[in-house]
C-alpha cells in the first residue's frame, strides 16, 4: 500500500517510508491510499473473537501487502498485552477504558505498535540506528519512552520542560534509562517542541544521524487506534446493545477521533461520532462556522486536549475531500461539544456521587459530551483515554478522595530520576545531539 500526503505535493511513499519519515516532504500528513472494508459477517462474529484475535484481522486490511502476516499478527500481539474493557457507567452511557496498559494512558497502544514496526524495518533493512525526538507536556513522552523500551535500533530522546511536568508523569520516562534518555529543558514545553522541529530541519544534524518522529502525525501511531474501536463493538454487540451505537472521543490532536472515523470507513457499525473538547475548541467552531481557525492553546483540567491546532484535522477533512459536499458530510457523522473546567468539574462529582465511578478530567469530557448527545434509543461509548491516578492531585482535590495509585504507577514512582538538563537555544541540543 502506498501513503499519499494531506497537502498533495510530496511523491507517494511505502509504509516503510512514511513510518521512518513521519511527515511527508510537503509538511502533509501521511494517509493510506484505500481503507479496505472489512466484510459484514466477519465484524458480526467479532463478537466472539478476544481483542488480539480482532486486532489482528483488523490490522490486515492497512498492513498486509507490506508486512508477512505472521510477522504482522506477532507484532500487534505482543503491542495488546492488556485488555480495553466496556464498562457500565450509567443509563446507557458506557466507559471503553484505555487505560490498563503500561502508563496508563490510550497512546500506549499506538506507540508500543509503532516500536514495534519500526524495530521490525530497522531489523529487515539493515538500517542504521534511528532516534527519535519526542517534546512532551506529559503524557506523550510517557507512552513513547515505555513503548519503544528495549528496542534494538532506536534510541529515544524525551524532551520536556523542567519544572513543569508533574512528578507521577516525570518518573514515567526519567527512571528507565537503557534506550532512553531523558532531556530535561530549561524552558517551556513550546521550547522544548521549537527545539525538535529545529533539530528536523538541521541539515548537519539529520546527516549525522537518523531522526525521527513519534507523535500522533505518524500513521503507524494513529492507526492502530482503530483496533480498539471494533473492540468496543464487539463487547456491546455481545450484551445486544450494539445497535445504535454512537462513540465519543475527547479530542486534542483528533488522533483518536481519526482513527475512529477511519473504523467506520471500515465497515464498523457506528450510527455517528461526537467530538469533546476542552476550552480549545477549534474543531467546535469549525462545525459551526465552515471556517478552520487555529489559536494558541489555553491551559484547562484536561491538559492533554490542551491543543490549538489539531494537526489530525487535515486527515478528517481529506477523508471527505473529493466529495462534492464535504462539510455537510463531516457535520453529519460528527457533532462536538465545549466543556470549561467548571463543566469537568461537575461532571466529574456527580457522576461519583451517583455512581462511584472515577472520571479523569478527559474522560469527564467524553461522558458529559454524550449526556448532551444522546437520544432516546441510542447507546453511547465514550474513550476513557487515562487512569484517573495519573491526574491524582486534580481527582483527589475535585472529589475529596484520596486515589489509590496503581502498583504499575507506583513502581515508576520508586525508580532512580536520570536525566540530562540543557538549556532552551538550539545550538546547544544542537551540539548534544552530534556529540552522540
Ligand atoms: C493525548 C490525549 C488525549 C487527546 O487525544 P488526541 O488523539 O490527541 O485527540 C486525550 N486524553 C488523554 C489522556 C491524552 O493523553
Amino acid at each position: 500500500m502506498k501513503y499519499y500526503s494531506t497537502n498533495k505535493k510530496a511523491p507517494l511513499a511505502s509504509l516503510e517510508e512514511a513510518v521512518v519519515k513521519g511527515l511527508a516532504g510537503d509538511r502533509g500528513l501521511y494517509m493510506p491510499e484505500r481503507i479496505d472494508m472489512i466484510d459484514e459477517e466477519v465484524i458480526a462474529d467479532m463478537k466472539n473473537h478476544s481483542f488480539q484475535e480482532i486486532a489482528c484481522v483488523v490490522a490486515r486490511a492497512f498492513f498486509e501487502e507490506d508486512i508477512e502476516p505472521e510477522v504482522l499478527d506477532e507484532i500487534v500481539r505482543d503491542t495488546l498485552s492488556f485488555e480495553t474493557p466496556v464498562v457500565h457507567v450509567e443509563d446507557n452511557i458506557y466507559s471503553l477504558e484505555l487505560f490498563h496498559g503500561p502508563t496508563l494512558a490510550f497512546k500506549d497502544v499506538g506507540a508500543r505498535f509503532m516500536a514495534r514496526l519500526l524495530g521490525y524495518f530497522i531489523r529487515k533493512e539493515g538500517l542504521r540506528q534511528v532516534n527519535v525526538l519526542v517534546a512532551t507536556s506529559g503524557d506523550t513522552g510517557s507512552a513513547v519512552a515505555n513503548g519503544f523500551l528495549g528496542v534494538e535500533g532506536i534510541h529515544v530522546y524525551v524532551l520536556y520542560p523542567k519544572g513543569k511536568v508533574s512528578p507521577i508523569q516525570e518518573c514515567q520516562f526519567t527512571t528507565l534509562g537503557r534506550n532512553i534518555t531523558a532531556l530535561e529543558i530549561d524552558g517551556t514545553f513550546d521550547d522544548c517542541q521549537a527545539l525538535v522541529k529545529a533539530a528536523f530541519m538541521d541539515k548537519a544534524l539529520n546527516e549525522h544521524m537518523t531522526l525521527t518522529s513519534a507523535n500522533s502525525i505518524n500513521v503507524a501511531r494513529f492507526l492502530p487506534q482503530a483496533f480498539y474501536y471494533f473492540n468496543a463493538y464487539a463487547q456491546l454487540d455481545r450484551e445486544g446493545k450494539a445497535d445504535e451505537l454512537v462513540v465519543c472521543v475527547p479530542s486534542g490532536n483528533f488522533g483518536n477521533l481519526t482513527a475512529g472515523v477511519f473504523a467506520y470507513w471500515m465497515g464498523l457499525p457506528v450510527k455517528r461520532f461526537v467530538a469533546a473538547n476542552n476550552r480549545n475548541d477549534v474543531f467546535c467552531e469549525y462545525l459551526r462556522t465552515g471556517v478552520y481557525t487555529p489559536r494558541p492553546s489555553v491551559q484547562t483540567l484536561a491538559n492533554a486536549m490542551d491543543v490549538g491546532d489539531p494537526s489530525n484535522f487535515a486527515r478528517i477533512y481529506d477523508l471527505f475531500d473529493g466529495f462534492t459536499k464535504p462539510f455537510e458530510l463531516i457535520c453529519q457523522l460528527i457533532s462536538a461539544h465545549r466543556f470549561t473546567d467548571e463543566d469537568i468539574v461537575r461532571t466529574m462529582r456527580r457522576v461519583y456521587e451517583a455512581t462511584g465511578y472515577v472520571l479523569d478530567p478527559h474522560g469527564a469530557c467524553g461522558f458529559q459530551g454524550l449526556v448532551e448527545a444522546l437520544t432516546p434509543g441510542e447507546i453511547g461509548v465514550f474513550l476513557e483515554t487515562a487512569h484517573p491516578a495519573k491526574f491524582k492531585s486534580v481527582v483527589d482535590d475535585v472529589l475529596g478522595i484520596d486515589l489509590e495509585i496503581p502498583p504499575t504507577l507506583r513502581a515508576f514512582l520508586d525508580g532512580q530520576k536520570q536525566s540530562v538538563e540543557l538549556g532552551p537555544d538550539f545550538e546547544g541540543f544542537k551540539a548534544y545531539l552530534l556529540s552522540r
